[in-house]
């Protein structure tokens, strides 16, 4: 039967998902896929969590949904009480969303809003990065700079954004010292201050550890805390988008608290994903101190934040992540996430064969958030030609399913689920590493 879908590709026939077990999904033709990279970076706990899809059942039950211009809920007030906990006391509010492109939406707002409330109205420029992702949605697209995505949209995006370079140590500046080339990245930045006039910056946004575009691409050792004290410096915000390396994903609760990444807190913090596990669509804006007082002395109480969204903080979702909160914690995963994450390194290094480093190869990434680039690889078999797309492909064919980047980069995402087993990590390398050669082959 022809599918009634408006599916991304017109051409592509996808298998149906019937069910799924731990780290499995199931199909309707009978086969079980290991899931390598939890889709893209959701399923944090897996398929069929008897746990959480109790806790979405009881909530059902009990109240499935309230309006947010009326109600709260207990799920809802919990929820935000336990991200309060987990993140050193660096928030004081959560604004609940439904998924990552609406929580940067409304931190874009939030910090215009902020800016209006301290009698800036002339702050209305937004600087992201080049090959940052933040979303689909047009105020999402314009301050993210992933090419693809936004070339057919350009016209209609807002020209209040700005970019300047990613950070990507290893790929733009291979040959200098980490701190040299950090030095030049901060540099980049207060020139774009000044070159836009510093008074007219809203905020920066950033991915702490990039996902979609480039594949798990770790900020320099000390570029987070100066960009904060860069941004604070002119008055403007900054805001980490953590909705894809968030929520345990590299091993800390939130990617800013890895000791590799600096520690230090944004003003604002998207959360998504990871959040609901995929079990359901739920995302938030983490909100820090310095923004809420402002709101409040600023704001006529009743109409404080001018946005809102019909389905955000609805209890269902909040009493499913809040079962998600729970279970890795009460499981102890991140240390899980920590292990695996090093034993699928390890594995990757010992086990590519001898041409990918060859070709100029690379393995990055931290916790359960790991990227295979396969650098020159795809031209080592006469026309330039990207391996990634063909060898997801493959991996998919022999059972296992793992995430394409390919927008800057030719490289391969891994994202298991943080129950994940060793057993299960060489499965997956098994799966990748046949599936590559198979393409070699082909290729060769
Ligand atoms: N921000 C980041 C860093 C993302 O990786 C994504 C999605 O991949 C988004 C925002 C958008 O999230 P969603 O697809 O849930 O709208």
């Amino acid at each position: 039967m022809t599918s009634k879908i408006f599916h991304r590709s017109l051409t592509a026939s996808y298998p149906s998902a019937i069910g799924g077990q731990g780290c499995y999904v199931v199909t309707g033709d009978g086969r079980q896929i290991l899931d390598g990279s939890s889709g893209a970076a959701v399923s944090c706990l897996g398929h069929g969590n008897p746990e959480v899809t109790d806790a979405i059942v009881a909530q059902a039950q009990a109240m499935s949904f309230a309006h947010t211009s009326f109600f709260t809920s207990d799920p809802a007030e919990e929820l935000a009480k336990v991200m309060m906990e987990k993140s050193d006391g660096a928030f004081c509010r959560m604004m609940l969303l439904c998924s990552g492109s609406e929580a940067v939406e409304s931190a874009l707002k939030l910090a215009r809003q902020y800016h209006v409330y301290r009698g800036q109205p002339q702050r209305i420029k937004i600087i992201g990065r080049m090959h940052s992702y933040h979303g689909n949605t047009l105020g999402a697209l314009a301050a993210g700079n992933n090419p693809p995505r936004r070339k057919t949209y350009a016209p209609i995006l807002s020209p209040s954004f700005h970019h300047v370079s990613r950070c990507f140590h290893a790929a733009d500046g291979p040959d200098l010292e980490e701190q040299v080339y950090e030095d030049q990245l901060i540099a980049e930045f207060e020139a774009k201050f000044h070159e836009l006039g510093p008074e007219t910056i809203a905020a920066v946004i950033v991915e702490p550890v990039v996902g979609a575009t480039l594949g798990s691409v770790p900020a320099t050792s000390t570029y987070l805390p100066r960009l904060k004290e860069l941004c604070h410096r002119h008055g403007a915000l900054i805001i980490f988008d953590e909705v894809m390396c968030g929520m345990g994903r590299v091993g800390t609760y939130h990617a800013w608290q890895h000791e590799k990444l600096g520690g230090v807190a944004p003003d604002l913090q998207t959360i998504g994903k990871g959040l609901g596990a995929g079990y359901q669509p739920i995302s938030a804006v983490l909100i820090g101190q310095g923004v809420y007082d402002t709101f409040q002395a600023g704001a006529d109480g009743a109409q404080a934040f001018l946005s809102g969204h019909t389905y955000q903080g609805h209890a269902i979702g909040c009493a499913a992540a809040l079962a998600v909160a729970r279970i890795v914690h009460r499981d102890q995963l991140l240390a899980n996430v920590v292990r695996m994450g090093d034993l699928l390194e390890t594995t990757l290094r010992q086990q590519l064969p001898p041409i990918f480093t060859e070709r100029g190869g690379s393995i990055r990434g931290l916790g359960l958030f790991r990227t295979v680039d396969f650098g020159h690889l795809g031209d080592a078999f006469g026309a330039k030609a990207p391996l990634a797309a063909q060898v997801a492909a493959e991996t998919l064919a022999q059972g296992a399913a793992v995430y394409t980047c390919s927008v800057a980069v030719d490289a391969i995402l891994f994202a298991p689920p943080y129950i994940i087993t060793r057993a299960e990590i060489l499965t997956l390398v098994r799966a990748f590493l046949r599936a590559l050669d198979v393409v070699l082959q082909q290729r060769g």
